[in-house]
């Protein structure tokens, strides 16, 4: 089946923490050529959770590359951080649904708890399972604990929540060639994942999800190393009654080295080889031919 046209909205998200690299060229352009030749919308979102490492010169810097590459957008553009009470209630609902359970722990026990336990079950970011303590804490203590300003994360109750949709969860999946397939969701991969971080009292999954869906966005294209975390999304998508987008996730980019392109490994910046002197015309060539597209992720 081939992916219906018509009424498409697509979306480029990058985080503001730093600058965009060929990595996010080439995942705005894929977006917004998609949007395009379907006749759609293109958004840009500016994903700002995290409000100690974003910052207004990046979400500008990030703006002026994308304008340099011959991108328009429409207007407003959505800035996270000016959405915080939507995540609450979406985290709210959640909560009143039995999904999740404040968590009090700190990352070194919860390693060290893991690490008690032989061969611990690990996200597929590598993190190890939550063990589950703060899960049996009674109701009462939990509010004792949260109204003396205990800091907590928010977890979602993976094993409650599969009890409501189970096995049944899927998504679709489109290639390059615009062939669609379902993927069968494995929410359960992500154990009891932290739907709200201690500092900002949201995360980048109940946020995406959230947005997507008020955005009406229908077409979700990323990178790859994204896919393993849909399996949570269309979980969320499901408790929360959005309705899912389909989804193409693209390769990523990957330097000499074979590493993939990233701003923690400091890959070259847009902005510092347009100062080279690198055209957009010459980042739109160095990025074709669009890496290879596969089913098998
Ligand atoms: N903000 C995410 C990033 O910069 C992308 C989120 C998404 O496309 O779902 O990696």
């Amino acid at each position: 089946m081939t992916r219906p046209l018509g009424n498409q909205v697509f979306r480029f998200a990058p985080s503001s923490n730093g600058h965009l690299h060929l990595g996010h060229a080439y995942s705005a352009l894929l977006n917004f050529d998609m949007a395009r030749a379907a006749g759609g919308r293109f958004l840009l979102r500016i994903e700002d959770i995290d409000v100690e490492r974003c910052r207004p010169e990046f979400e500008r810097a990030i703006l002026e590359d994308l304008d340099w590459l011959g991108l328009t957008w429409e207007e407003p553009v959505r800035r996270q951080s000016e959405h915080f009470a939507d995540y609450a209630a979406a985290l709210a609902r959640l909560e009143r649904l039995g999904l999740t359970y404040p968590c009090f722990c700190t990352r070194g026990e919860i390693l060290t708890a893991a690490a008690a336990r032989p061969n611990w079950p690990r996200d597929p970011d590598g993190t190890p399972h939550y063990p589950g303590a703060c899960k049996l804490i009674p109701p009462e203590e939990r509010r004792r604990r949260l109204a003396a300003g205990q800091a907590a994360t928010q977890r979602i109750d993976m094993q409650a929540a599969l009890a409501r949709f189970g096995a049944r969860l899927s998504w679709r999946e489109y290639g390059a060639n615009s062939e669609g397939w379902d993927v069968a969701a494995e929410p359960g991969l992500w154990g009891d994942a932290v739907l709200s971080r201690k500092d900002i009292q949201t995360s980048y999954h109940i946020s995406v999800v959230l947005d997507d869906a008020l955005q009406g966005v229908t077409d979700v294209v990323r990178g790859e190393d994204l896919y393993a975390a849909t399996s949570l999304h269309r979980l969320l998508q499901a408790l929360l009654d959005l309705p899912p987008p389909s989804y193409h996730h693209h390769a990523l980019l990957r330097d000499a080295a074979g590493q993939k392109l990233s701003k923690s490994l400091r890959a070259k910046s847009l902005r510092a080889l347009r100062q080279e002197g690198l055209s957009p015309s010459a980042v739109r060539e160095r990025l074709a031919p669009p890496p290879i597209l596969t089913s098998a992720m």
